[in-house]
C-alpha cells in the first residue's frame, strides 16, 4: 500500500529515482517522521536554515494524500473562519487567518524562485453554493475584507451559470489568490531541494519507536537509527499506534477522485472556465479541468477507506452527472482514494509534544497551503526564531472516540449531509414556485 498508485497525478509525474532506506546509526540535528508535503516542507525550511536533516517515509515521497489530492491551493483552514473566531477571539484568528495565506504564498513562491517543474499552476477558485444564499455570500465577502483584508469576488446566479451550465449552483464567491497545480510534481521538486541543500531522504523507513533522554532521541526503524536533537511527526493520516498519544487524536478519513477520458468540446461546453470549482456542502464536491479537456473531480469522505476503482468510479459519476447531466456517458481513466488526518477540532497539530518532540500533521482535507505553513513555524521554533506556534495552542491533542471514534465521525457525516439535501430540495422548490 505505501507506494505510488495509479492515478492522474503518478501517470504526469516527473522522474524519479527509488531512494534507499536508512542504515546504520547516523546523526542529525533533526528527524522528521513522513515525507509528505508536511515533512518535505519542514525539512525544506530546517536546510535553508542550515540545519541537518534526516527524513524518514515508510513508503516513497509524498505517496500518501500529499501526492493524489485535488490540487487546490486556497487561503483558510479545514476548520471555518467563524469557529476558529468563536474558540481563539479575533486577533488570534485573523493571524490564523494571515498564516494560511503564507501559505499560498510558499508553494506559488517556491515554484517560481526555485524553477520547480511540473507544477503547472492555474489560478482563481470558485465557491458555488447549491442553494439561494446570495445575502449571506455578500456579507461573507465584506466580512472577509473587512477583518483580513482580503477581497473575493461576489457572482449572482447568472455570473455562476454563465460558466458553469448546471441549475444545480445559485451564487458563488471568487478568490483569485488560490490556484490549483500538481501536488505531487511539487513534493518531488521539494525533495530534489532538500537533497541538494545536504538533506538526506530515506524511502522505505518505518520509524517504529522513538526513545527520548536528556533531551536527546533515538529514532528508530526496523534495522537502523538515527541519533537527534529533534524529532517531527508528520505522518497524515497514515500513522499507526508507532505515534502513541497523537494517533489517538486524529481519525484517518477517505476521500475520493477520479479522472475522466478526454472530453473535447464537450467538456468547454458545461464547465467553461479555468478555474478551480468547489461547492458548499459539507463533504464538497470539487473539480478543475487537466490537460485542456480532462474532468479531475473529487468529493465524497468515508471512514472506510473504499479501493474498488470501479465502484469508486460509478460513485463519483452519479455525482458528476447528478451536477452536469449533459455529460451522460462519459467513462473514467482513474479513480483513487486517499486518507487525511482530521482532529476533531478540524484544526491541525501543531507545535510541542514533548522537549524537543514536535508534531506537524493533521491537516485535514485542507493541506496544501497549512502543510507548508506549518513546515516554516515548527522549523522556526526549532532554530529559536519565533513562537508562532502558540497561535496553535487552542488546538491540542484531543481523543479521537477511540474504537468508537469512526462510527460518531460517520454517523456526524451523513446527519449534515442530510441537512445539506434538506437546504438544496428547498430551495429548488422555492424556484420552481417563483417560475
Ligand atoms: C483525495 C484527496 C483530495 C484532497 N484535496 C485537497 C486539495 O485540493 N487541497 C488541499 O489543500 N488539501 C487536499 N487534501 C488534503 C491534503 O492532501 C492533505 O491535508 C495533505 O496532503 C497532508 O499532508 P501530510 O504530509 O500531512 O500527509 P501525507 O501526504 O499523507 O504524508 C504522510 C506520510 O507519513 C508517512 N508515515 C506514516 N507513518 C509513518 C512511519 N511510522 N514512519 C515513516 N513514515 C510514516 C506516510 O508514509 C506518508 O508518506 C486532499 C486529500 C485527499 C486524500
Amino acid at each position: 500500500m505505501y507506494t505510488y498508485n495509479n492515478n492522474y497525478y503518478t501517470a504526469t509525474m516527473q522522474p524519479v529515482t527509488e531512494r534507499p532506506a536508512l542504515s546504520g546509526d547516523v546523526q542529525a540535528d533533526v528527524c522528521i517522521i513522513g515525507a509528505g508535503l508536511a515533512g518535505l516542507s519542514t525539512a525544506w525550511e530546517l536546510v535553508s536554515r542550515g540545519k541537518s536533516v534526516v527524513l524518514l517515509d515508510a513508503g516513497r515521497v509524498a505517496w500518501g494524500a500529499s501526492g493524489r489530492n485535488g490540487g487546490f491551493v486556497l487561503q483558510g483552514w479545514s476548520e471555518g473562519v467563524s469557529a476558529i473566531e468563536q474558540r481563539c477571539g479575533k486577533p488570534t484568528a485573523a493571524a490564523l487567518f494571515k498564516l494560511s495565506l503564507e501559505g499560498v504564498d510558499i508553494v506559488r513562491d517556491t515554484i517560481a524562485d526555485q524553477q520547480l517543474p511540473g507544477c503547472a499552476i492555474t489560478s482563481g477558485k470558485m465557491s458555488v453554493v447549491r442553494y439561494e444564499d446570495g445575502d449571506n455570500l455578500q456579507r461573507l465577502r465584506d466580512k472577509m475584507a473587512a477583518d483580513f483584508d482580503f477581497h473575493l469576488e461576489y457572482l449572482d446566479r447568472q455570473a455562476v451559470r454563465a460558466k458553469l451550465k448546471t441549475e444545480r449552483y445559485f451564487q458563488g464567491l471568487r478568490d483569485t489568490h488560490g490556484f490549483h497545480f500538481h501536488p505531487l510534481n511539487y513534493c518531488l521538486g521539494l525533495a530534489g531541494l532538500i537533497e541538494r541543500g545536504g538533506g538526506r531522504i530515506h524511502e522505505h523507513s518505518p520509524m517504529v519507536r522513538v526513545d527520548s533522554r536528556d533531551g536527546r532521541h533515538r529514532v528508530f526503524t526496523d534495522q537502523a537509527s538515527v541519533d537527534c536533537g529533534n524529532v517531527v511527526y508528520c505522518c497524515g493520516g497514515y500513522g499507526g499506534p508507532e505515534f502513541g498519544k497523537l494517533r489517538r487524536a486524529f481519525l484517518p478519513i477517505a476521500t475520493y477522485a477520479v479522472l475522466t477520458e478526454h472530453l473535447g468540446a464537450r467538456l468547454a461546453d458545461a464547465v467553461a472556465t479555468t478555474d478551480a470549482v468547489g461547492d458548499n456542502r459539507r463533504a464538497s464536491d470539487y473539480y478543475r479541468i487537466v490537460d485542456g479537456d480532462r474532468l479531475l473531480w473529487g468529493g465524497r469522505i468515508t471512514t472506510h477507506n473504499l479501493q474498488d476503482e470501479k465502484r469508486l468510479g460509478q460513485l463519483l459519476t452519479d455525482d458528476i452527472l447528478d451536477v452536469y447531466p449533459q455529460l451522460r456517458g462519459i467513462k473514467i481513466d482513474k479513480a483513487w482514494s486517499g486518507l487525511m488526518g482530521y482532529a476533531r477540532h478540524k484544526m491541525p497539530h501543531i507545535g510541542p509534544l514533548g522537549k524537543g518532540l514536535w508534531t506537524c500533521t493533521s491537516f485535514g482535507g485542507h493541506g496544501m497551503n497549512t502543510a507548508p505553513i506549518g513546515g516554516r513555524v515548527i522549523a522556526e521554533a526549532i532554530c529559536g526564531e519565533t513562537d508562532r506556534y502558540r497561535l496553535f495552542d487552542a488546538y491540542g491533542l484531543q481523543w479521537n472516540g477511540g474504537p468508537l471514534g469512526p462510527a460518531a465521525a460517520q454517523t456526524v457525516y451523513a446527519g449534515l449531509k442530510m441537512m445539506d439535501k434538506f437546504q438544496e430540495t428547498r430551495s429548488q422548490r422555492r424556484a420552481m414556485h417563483k417560475n
